[in-house]
């Protein structure tokens, strides 16, 4: 793994806190983020996650998924991870970039740049149903490949979730490429 990726990475959205800041995203058993159902002090889902991650930023085989598994997770517990429109733009921006502009390296470099300009934005009103895949879709496999296979699987279905946003997705996109930010303030 090249260590500037993984500094950049725990530096930015990429790196999600392990100590929840903010109240848990379950209430009545079940997360109210993905809907999985929470087994004990904490949701199944965060569990999961803190696995998922330790295992990403320590195998490079799999550390090559991080950052799209990171877009659907936090896509998929917005009211922790996506509270500011800035870091929403960074996640859905990330999987309109995957998927519809081929995991352009450039672009992306070019949006995470836009971003840390902290551009204005207003934060659009977020669909309340976030994808039928969830992180126990990808939780259970242990060869790179098929995980990769599924983490896209888990992304796709958060990304058509958010179809009402692509457009927007690809407006910060292409103002970030464009350069024509309007700075806040
Ligand atoms: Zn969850």
């Amino acid at each position: 793994m090249e260590r500037g990726a993984l500094e950049a990475a725990k530096a930015s959205v990429y790196d999600l806190p392990m100590q929840a800041r903010r109240p848990r995203e379950f209430t009545t058993g079940r997360c109210d983020g993905c809907g999985l159902p929470a087994d004990g002090p904490r949701p199944a889902c965060e569990e999961m996650r803190d696995e998922l991650l330790a295992r990403e930023f320590e195998q490079p085989a799999y550390w090559r998924y991080h950052r799209m598994a990171v877009d659907a997770y936090c896509l998929q517990h917005p009211r922790r991870y996506c509270e500011s429109a800035k870091s929403l733009a960074a996640h859905l921006c990330g999987l309109c970039i995957a998927f519809d502009m081929n995991n352009d390296a450039a672009i992306l470099r070019g949006i995470q740049q836009w971003l840390s300009g902290n551009p204005a934005l207003s934060k659009p009103i977020l669909p309340g149903s976030r994808g039928d895949k969830t992180i126990a879709d990808v939780y259970d496999l242990d060869e790179p490949s098929a995980y990769g296979r599924a983490v896209e699987g888990w992304a796709r279905s958060v990304w058509a979730a958010y179809e009402d946003l692509h457009n927007l997705a690809r407006d910060w996109v292409s103002q970030s490429r464009s350069g024509r930010s309007s700075k806040a303030g």
